[in-house]
């Protein structure tokens, strides 16, 4: 191929391969156990395989509608309804996306203009500010507190003006697995009360919460939910991570501006797995049992790396562990997380990649959505570091 000669001129300069990408990457490269990117390595289930095969096999091979199968969205609403309390129209506050991906690029291109600001917790998950930034909003980061990754909601007060279009939540949090509590909703809700902000709430891991504890979803809270996008994955409810099926909700105003951008970006989303959703999804107790199924897997890596010199951060949600190295070493966590995987076999991510000034609290990520014998032969090496 020859070379591109003409001048260009980044619209991301800063933004590089992601690091899901390259850890992964050189998980392969040196063989190593790969708990960086977080995906299960265990199957999905067989049924809803069967449902995916069976609609093909009816012919349900042509495009959806725009919005979504009408029966997949009618069932995200019952859902919704059933566990959240808050109704929304199948008709009109629905959209299937082409994963939780899409629908956060999709919310944020739909109402963010040049020079709004964007508030974004920090460590925050990649794919929020490449979106902001494309779209000429401005990044606002407000670090969550250390080891906890609580919000200060005293300083979200103080960064909020007439600027101030949206604020991006995430819980379960990715990467650090604390969640929201009902305080942290309530203070969301003061703060924007009477404000044009608008919510985008990323509820990805909404079935992945531990140790009796609820999921407080935006949908829980009229007032929020009147102001917000809700997106969620059904990669991480169904271990389907490949499939990139997930869907946005929110109030009819807010939809139709994010189908406006929806319909060019990707106009629908495959039919034959909207199908198999809508059927699958009626068996509730395939999500409502996951919390149960990823905790007792959190329980067991926990338990099988306690011995070991690093120090366990809390996991109140989501399949990653943090691990805090600073008894074992003092160097960046990009240079531990590579020497990890070529001198030890075991890669993980590093947390500073998820803040904007790369603050480096000596954490990795470790993903526990593993089979056992994985997770078992990763705690041994780590006992061994
Ligand atoms: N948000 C968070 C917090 C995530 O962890 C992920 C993916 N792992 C996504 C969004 C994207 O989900 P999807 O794969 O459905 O695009
Ligand atoms: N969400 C997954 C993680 O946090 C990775 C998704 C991706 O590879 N883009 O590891």
């Amino acid at each position: 191929m020859p070379k591109f000669n003409a001048s260009l001129h980044s619209k991301l300069p800063k933004v590089g391969t992601t690091i899901f990408t390259i850890m992964t990457k050189m998980a392969q490269a040196y063989n190593a156990i790969n708990l960086s990117q977080g995906f299960p390595n265990f199957p999905c289930s067989s049924e809803l395989i069967a449902l995916v095969n069976k609609y093909m096999q009816q012919g349900q091979n042509q495009y959806a509608p725009m919005q979504g199968v009408l029966a997949l969205r009618e069932a995200i609403t019952d859902k919704t309804k059933k566990l959240y309390g808050c109704h929304y129209s199948p008709e009109t506050e629905v959209t299937i996306t082409a994963g939780a991906t899409q629908a956060i690029y999709t919310a944020i291109t739909a109402v963010v203009n040049e020079g709004d600001e964007v508030i974004v917790f920090s460590p925050a998950y990649d794919c929020y500010e490449p979106a902001i930034e494309l779209n000429g909003g401005k990044t606002i980061h407000i670090e969550l507190e250390f080891p906890d990754y609580n919000i200060n909601w005293g300083i979200v007060k103080k960064m909020i003006n007439h600027k101030t279009r949206m604020i991006i939540i995430n819980t379960p949090h990715n990467p650090s697995g604390s969640i929201l509590k009902k305080q942290d909703l309530q203070e969301l809700e003061k703060i924007t009360s009477g404000t044009d902000i608008i919510v985008l709430s990323d509820e990805v891991y909404e079935h992945m919460v531990f140790d009796g504890n609820t999921h407080e979803s935006i949908a829980k809270y009229p007032e929020l939910a009147a102001r917000s996008f809700i997106v969620s994955s059904f990669g991480k409810t169904y271990h389907t991570t490949g499939w990139k099926i997930g869907y946005c909700i929110a109030p009819e105003a807010l939809m139709a501006e994010f189908r406006k951008v929806h319909q060019y970006l990707v106009f629908a989303v495959n039919t034959p797995i909207q199908y198999a959703l809508a059927e699958y999804l009626k068996k509730e107790e395939e999500y409502l049992h996951l919390n149960n199924f990823y905790q007792q897997k959190r329980d067991y890596f926990r338990n099988a790396v306690k011995k070991s010199r690093f120090k366990l951060l809390n996991c109140e949600g989501t399949y990653f562990q943090l691990l805090d190295y600073s008894n074992i070493t003092l160097e960046k966590d990009t240079d531990f997380a590579v020497r990890l995987i070529k001198e030890f076999g075991i890669a993980s991510v590093p947390v500073s990649v998820f803040y904007n000034e790369h603050t480096d609290n000596k954490v990795l990520r470790f993903c526990f959505a593993k089979d056992e014998e994985t997770l078992k032969r990763a705690a041994e090496i780590i006992c061994n570091i």
